[in-house]
């Protein structure tokens, strides 16, 4: 067995901080999106598929500079603030360690920003050398293959393999990659609904998931 990890709002609390950057920035560029529709919309998905939802959805195209000014605030945002981790997520890594589970991050966002954000909650020495990122793959989430590459990586069979996510596009991945899907809805803006419609098992705090992985054939 082998345990894959989303990266935002999983193991880091990033969303609420992005997101809130992500809204005030289309906002700017003339395009009145609430945090929460973008919430909605956009968790758990790469920028530049981001990107091509919300010019469909508007028929506007967004600045050239939008990209990289937005990434630029939203780092800004998880320096000052800080980022946290995610409650309980040491004691999880802990137990997996004790266990000789092996386990790595696959993560829509760039290996950058996994960088800056597991590095600011001490997280990242557990995940050195087992960060993978949509950019190293044809197509990210809702599609297999980022998860089909983690599998790869760390030399497991997919079907060994169980995904810790915490949004919709990340469960369908997962489900189509052939691997089982625990769903965490601890936070505030968890789509339950969602998640278990698209093949997620909810589990709500991080305390529970070292019993959940324990019963393996569930
Ligand atoms: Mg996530």
């Amino acid at each position: 067995m082998a345990v894959i990890f989303d990266c935002d709002g999983v193991l880091v609390d990033t969303e609420l901080l992005a997101n809130r950057c992500f809204a005030a920035a289309l906002n700017r560029a003339g395009l009145p999106w609430s945090v929460e529709e973008t919430m909605r919309w956009l968790v758990g998905r790469s920028m530049g598929a981001c990107v091509d939802i919300i010019e469909s959805e508007t028929g506007k195209k967004l600045p050239a500079n939008f990209l990289a000014d937005l990434q630029a605030e939203t780092f800004a945002s998880f320096r000052a603030t800080p980022v946290q981790p995610v409650a309980g997520i040491f004691g999880v890594l802990d137990w997996l360690d004790g266990q000789s589970i092996p386990y790595c991050v696959a993560s829509s966002g760039e290996i950058e920003k996994m960088r800056l954000t597991l590095g600011l909650t001490g997280l990242l020495p557990r995940f050195e050398g087992r960060m993978f990122s949509a950019s190293m793959v044809e197509r990210g989430k809702p599609f297999p293959d980022l998860f089909l590459h983690a599998a790869r990586g760390i030399g497991v069979e997919p079907e060994a393999c169980i995904v810790i996510e915490d949004a919709v596009p990340g469960v369908e991945a997962g489900i189509a990659a052939g691997m089982r899907v625990l769903a965490y809805a601890g936070a505030a803006h968890a789509d339950r609904a969602g998640l278990v419609a698209a093949g997620g098992s909810l589990f709500d705090s991080m305390d529970d998931l070292p019993r959940l992985l324990s019963n393996r054939g569930s």
